[in-house]
C-alpha cells in the first residue's frame, strides 16, 4: 500500500484511563481531502496528533508518505515527517510578525524567496510585517495555513479550520482554503464534528466513533449506505421503523423492502431518510400533518401515521398547509436495514 499517503493500521493511544483511539485503521490516497467527521471528544485530535508525530501511539502502525512513521521499534520525530499542521486555535507566536511566523521552520538562507511565495499563495502579500494580532481571524488561519505549507508537506492536516469562524464565512473561508490546497495536490486530511462541512469540502469523509474509524466513503455512501444506526443518525436526520423480515422483505408500516441479508423472522429497522417521504394532500389519506418547519428552501413536516410521527423535508415549492390529511408515498431510494 506505497501508494496511500497515510496509513494507519490498528492504531490505539490511551491517556491514563481514557482510551482516545481503539484501534483505528484508515488509508488516505494522495491527492485526496479526506474528512475525519465524528462528535466532540472522539479522538480526532489525538489521531492528527498521532499522524504528526507528537503523539506515539500505544498500539498499531503508521505510515506516512509510504514510509513507517509510527510503530513498535520505531517513531520519527514530526520534523522529519512530511506533514504540516494547522492547529485548531492556528497557534500563532504572538511575538512574531506574519512573515517570521511563516519562515518559522525555514532555514535561513531559504526565508527571503520562499516567504514571499507563501504570503502570495495564501492571498497575504504585503502583511508580512504586521502581527497576528493585527490581523482577521480568517486572515491569521491564512498564517498559519502557510506556516504548514512552508517546508513543502506532502500532507497537511486541518484540526476543525472552521470552528472559530462566524457560520455566515465559513462558506467562504472553506473555499478560499480549499482553493489554495487543491491546486497544490497536497493530501489533506481534515477534522470536523460538523457533517455538512465534511460533506462539502471532502472527496471521502472518515467517520469516527469512539476512538475508531467506523465507515470510510464518499459522502453519499454514508448519507445512504450508513454502516450502522449510530452512523445514520450522525450523518442526516431520519425515520427510524421497525420492521420484520419474512422471505427476504421487510415489511414496514410504509412498506415491504428487500431485507439485504436479514432472514428468519428476524425483528430489524429501516432508515427512511425524510426526503424520501413525499406527501400529498388526500382527504382519504392516512396521515396527518402535525408539524409544520418552514426553512427556506425545504419544509419539514412531521406526519402521524398509524400512531407514529414521521419526518418529511419537502420543497418549499410544495405546500401542503399544517393539519391537511396526505398520502404518503416514498420515493424510490436505497432503505438500510439494520439489525
Ligand atoms: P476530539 O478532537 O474528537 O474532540 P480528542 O482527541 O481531543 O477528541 O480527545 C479524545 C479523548 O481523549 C477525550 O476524552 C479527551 O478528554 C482525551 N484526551 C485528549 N488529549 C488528552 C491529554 N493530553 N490528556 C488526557 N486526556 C486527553
Ligand atoms: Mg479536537
Amino acid at each position: 500500500m506505497a501508494c496511500s499517503a497515510i496509513l494507519l493500521d490498528g492504531v490505539s493511544k490511551r491517556y491514563g484511563d481514557v482510551l482516545a483511539v481503539d484501534r483505528a485503521s484508515l488509508c488516505v490516497d494522495r491527492g485526496h481531502v479526506v474528512a475525519l467527521l465524528g462528535p466532540s471528544g472522539c479522538g480526532k485530535t489525538t489521531l492528527l496528533r498521532l499522524i504528526a508525530g507528537f503523539e506515539r501511539p500505544d498500539a498499531g502502525t503508521i505510515e506516512v508518505a509510504g514510509a513507517a512513521a509510527a510503530g513498535p521499534a520505531i517513531c520519527t520525530p514530526p520534523e522529519r515527517r512530511p506533514v504540516g499542521m494547522v492547529f485548531q486555535d492556528y497557534a500563532l507566536f504572538p511575538h512574531l510578525t506574519v512573515a517570521d511566523n511563516v519562515g518559522f521552520g525555514l532555514r535561513r538562507a531559504e526565508r527571503p524567496t520562499r516567504v514571499p511565495m507563501l504570503l502570495a499563495l495564501v492571498g497575504l502579500c504585503g502583511l508580512g510585517d504586521r502581527y497576528p494580532h493585527e490581523l482577521s481571524g480568517g486572515q491569521q488561519q491564512r498564517v498559519a495555513l502557510a506556516r504548514a505549507l512552508a517546508p513543502a508537506p506532502d500532507i497537511v492536516l486541518l484540526d476543525e479550520p472552521w470552528s472559530n469562524v462566524d457560520p455566515h464565512l465559513r462558506e467562504e473561508l472553506r473555499s478560499e482554503v480549499t482553493g489554495i490546497l487543491r491546486p497544490l495536490g497536497v493530501t489533506v486530511l481534515l477534522v470536523t464534528h460538523d457533517r455538512e462541512e465534511a460533506f462539502s469540502v471532502a472527496d471521502r469523509v472518515a467517520l469516527v466513533h469512539e476512538g475508531t474509524i467506523v465507515q470510510e466513503g464518499t459522502a453519499e455512501e454514508l448519507y445512504f449506505n450508513p454502516a450502522s444506526r449510530w452512523a445514520a443518525e450522525f450523518v442526516g436526520t431520519g425515520n427510524v421503523l421497525r420492521g420484520h423480515v419474512q422471505d427476504g422483505l421487510v415489511r414496514t408500516t410504509l412498506g415491504t423492502f428487500p431485507a439485504n441479508g436479514a432472514s428468519g423472522a428476524d425483528e430489524v429497522e429501516v432508515l427512511i431518510r425524510p426526503e424520501l417521504l413525499e406527501l400529498s394532500p388526500d382527504p382519504e389519506g392516512n396521515g396527518e400533518v402535525v408539524r409544520r418547519e418552514f426553512r427556506g428552501h425545504d419544509v419539514f413536516y412531521r406526519v402521524l401515521l398509524d400512531g407514529v410521527e414521521l419526518l418529511s423535508h419537502r420543497p418549499s415549492t410544495e405546500v401542503v398547509p399544517l393539519g391537511a390529511r396526505v398520502a404518503i408515498r416514498l420515493h424510490e431510494g436505497h432503505v438500510p436495514v439494520f439489525h
